[in-house]
């Protein structure tokens, strides 16, 4: 007999479970964990997770207080994902009640009903199937809905809407009954279009991925597909995936970037149809609870995602695939510091299920566990299509002048490219028009109040910007300092060099890609409209543009700045720049033309940018290895960060050495335990905060954890001051 007291998780930053009292009449009804409760919660109502049923010794306080009501008749998460959710909070020391509503779309988050909403699917008749075409020569819209749908198979309205059929012509086609309505749940599960996949021959490295993998569905076992760009690591999971799929199993596929999601999502529908949906921040809270609901249901055999999608509940999921593994999209770097590649890992240890990280350039962390052989390596060396991988050219700027930092040669080049009919990529991972507004008499530079950081200039409108804490200002007229009012740009964005090109190349169109043009919904899926045509074009971008993306029409790729990076403060900078290189580096000469990559550097004797040059990214991580080993940095030991911050630099550290006083106290802290400050951070002021942390390193994982449990005891404590802000990272990624 269930009692009358509870505990809930609350979605408040504090660790402990609340203790509520069930009302009499739902006493009889037994909880079942993980539904949704409301709650009082001060003087507010929150919604809460019916965690378990309180001990029986609890004593009855008169204090606790009755549930408002209960949301679900069901738990929306099966067991596995609550003990995720646990696992979770442990690991990362965060509280429960918090990371518990990651598990959770928005909307169910603020208690809406946990209702399907059914879209139509459309499915050819028999009649249909052997209608006559020449029958319906006057009515074309309805001719074209009909082939379609014989094509492809059944398709939601909305697909089909996509392909420009309207409902008044799928209506006609149902009165003549050539079409039926049908539901998700009738669609079939292996509608996958066999012939479409069969007709791509797999190379004989794709062969034996797949073959691994798909020997080892239903263990828990991991992959780390290391394939070149262009080498078809979606291909063999595509593969994979069918072979899941014809076992009535699901796959989850995680990516980076939302900018990924539209062609991941085509490639995939044109194989499996409508059982593949994306969740993403770009869909609205409907759609988004629509594909949590019908993943959840398994109405899905894939659903593609961002970062967040890794804790979707799947009915009957058969595999995770992690792809581009490395980048650090997957980490989020405020709140609950989860990295979703972790936690995917971890999801499918307790579903025993495969993972599949992939990526042309692993991290340190996935490369060291697949050489120390925790995971499986499996490598593509060859291009799929064929294509040779890109020439790396290096172009020493020494002594030259340069135009808007852009040599004569690289300029030449470009030219005969754009004659040539190709596409020219042009990489610089800074927005904006120029680094900083600098005064021509006095040197006075335009600095953020609230950083320690310069502002950016932007143009169209023009402004200053401060790329860390977003604040806006207009652009000086005088100078601040010495009152002139001349002044000049500092420093190339993006904006100036697409401003430059556009005036250099006039005939030809330049699409300058980052966040800021790709703001509005839908404006990156033009890009990639108008890249796709494949007329001559130059592309300016930052990062965005280095992700993943298949531009078979570009043949030269420049890397205006190669240098930045390789001599950064953190520990991971020549990881970044040499993933960086690589990836944008693979977007040229993908199929039949070849590519050419050209890197202007001013240090082309330093052993990275030779290393680089060499387009050997497996021996340069191995080095980077190396190197980690010796200085017994991370994956070679662990790391916590703990960090402060307030308006007070002095405050953030003294808070600090107050932490490091009480865990010098504790016998947990013993001589593995390595620690490193207070020190301010890379960037002490930020938004207005100045921001300080101490590192806690140590060989044994385990050691650390209960060395962070401890240090949680203290920073709970409720007579800590309120004028310090802290976070615990649990495998940082960056020293920032
Ligand atoms: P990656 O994911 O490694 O970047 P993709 O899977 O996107 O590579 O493949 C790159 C290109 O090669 C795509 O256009 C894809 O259709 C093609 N491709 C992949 N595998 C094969 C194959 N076995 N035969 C022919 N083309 C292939
Ligand atoms: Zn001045
Ligand atoms: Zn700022």
């Amino acid at each position: 007999m269930p009692g009358d007291l509870i505990d809930v998780l609350v979605p408040v930053p504090l660790l402990e479970k609340f203790t509520y009292k069930v009302p009499k009449g739902n006493q009889k009804r037994k909880l079942k964990r993980g539904v949704r409760l409301k709650v009082p919660f001060g003087n507010r109502i929150l919604i809460g997770i019916f965690w378990n049923y309180s001990d029986s010794s609890k004593p009855k306080r008169a204090s606790y207080k009755f549930i408002k009501e209960i949301l679900d008749e069901d738990a929306l998460l099966d067991k596995a994902l609550l003990d995720l959710a646990d696992w979770s909070s442990r690991y990362y020391h965060y509280p429960l009640g918090e990371v518990i509503t990651y598990f959770f779309p928005p909307s169910l988050r603020k208690g809406k009903e946990a209702k399907f909403k059914e879209s139509t699917y459309w499915k050819v008749t028999d009649k249909g199937d052997f209608f006559d075409l020449s029958e319906l020569k006057r009515a074309p819209s309805q001719r074209e809905g009909l082939v379609l749908l014989r094509e492809k198979g059944d398709l939601s309205q909305k697909s089909l809407r996509a392909y420009g059929i309207s409902s008044v012509t799928l209506n006609n086609l149902y009165k003549k009954e050539l079409i039926q309505k049908i539901s998700l749940e009738q669609l079939p599960v292996n509608s996958h279009r066999i012939e479409a996949i069969d007709k791509k021959k797999l190379t004989s490295e794709q062969n034996i991925s797949v073959q691994a993998i798909s020997g080892e569905f239903g263990n828990d076992k991991t992959f780390l597909l290391n394939g070149v760009t262009g080498s078809g690591k979606t291909e063999v999971y595509l593969r994979c995936i069918r072979k899941l799929v014809d076992q009535g199993k699901q796959a989850l596929v995680l990516i980076p970037e939302i900018g990924l999601a539209p062609q991941a999502e085509r490639r995939f529908k044109e194989l499996f149809g409508d059982r593949v949906a994306s969740f993403h921040s770009a869909k609205n809270e409907r759609e988004r609870l629509d594909v949590w609901l019908g993943a959840q249901r398994g109405l899905y055999d894939i659903v593609i995602g961002t970062r967040s999608s890794v804790f979707i509940p799947m009915k009957n999921l058969g595999m995770i695939v992690v792809d581009e593994e490395h980048d650090a999209s997957f980490k989020q770097t405020e709140r609950f510091r989860y990295s979703a590649r972790d936690i995917a890992l971890y999801r499918a240890k307790l579903s025993k299920i495969p993972t599949l990280l992939a990526s042309a350039t692993p991290s340190v962390e996935s490369m060291s566990n697949a050489l120390n052989g925790k995971y499986q390596l499996l490598t593509l060396k060859q291009r799929a299509t064929g294509a040779d991988l890109p020439s790396f050219v290096p172009l020493d700027l020494k002594g030259k002048a340069l135009k808007e930092g852009f040599s004569e040669q690289l300029l030449e080049e470009i030219g005969s490219e754009l004659n040539n009919n190709n596409q020219v990529l042009i990489f610089l991972n800074r927005r904006g028009f120029a680094c900083s507004m600098i005064c021509k008499s006095c040197g006075w530079i335009s600095h953020c109040d609230r950083c320690d950081a310069h502002m950016t200039v932007h143009s169209n409108p023009s402004h200053l910007q401060c790329h860390h804490c977003e604040h806006k200002k207009p652009l000086y007229t005088i100078c601040p300092s010495c009152q002139h009012n001349e002044f000049e740009s500092y420093g190339l964005g993006t904006e100036r060099i697409e401003d430059f090109l556009k005036k250099k190349f006039r005939q030809f169109p330049v699409l300058r890609i980052d966040s800021d043009s790709t703001r509005q919904k839908d404006s990156f899926k033009n890009y990639l409209k108008i890249i796709d045509e494949g007329k001559p074009l130059i592309l300016v971008g930052t990062q965005m543009l280095a992700k993943g993306h298949h531009f078979p029409e570009v043949t030269l790729v420049g890397i205006l700045d190669a240098d930045s990076g390789i001599f950064s403060a953190d520990f991971r900078g020549s990881e970044r720049v040499a993933q960086l290189i690589t990836q944008v580096s693979g977007r040229a000469g993908r199929e039949k033309k070849p590519g050419k990559v050209i890197l202007q550097t001013y240090c082309q004797e330093h052993p990275q940018i030779e290393e680089l040059l060499k387009g050997d990214y497996e021996t340069f991580i191995k080095k980077i290895i190396e190197d980690r080993a010796s200085t017994k940095s991370p994956p070679f030991s662990f790391h916590v960060k703990l960090q402060a911050e307030s308006f007070n630099g002095l405050l953030s550290r003294d808070f600090l050495s107050s932490c490091l006083d009480y865990l010098n106290k504790s016998q947990l802290m013993n001589k593995d335990i390595k620690t490193v400050g207070p020190l301010p951070s890379l960037m002490e002021k930020k938004s207005g905060v100045y921001r300080w942390e101490v590192s806690l390193f140590s060989s044994s994982r385990k050691s650390l954890h209960s060395l962070t449990d401890h240090l949680q005891s203290f920073l709970y404590l409720p007579k800590q001051t309120r004028k310090v802000r802290w976070s615990i990272d649990v495998d940082p990624i960056s020293t920032m």
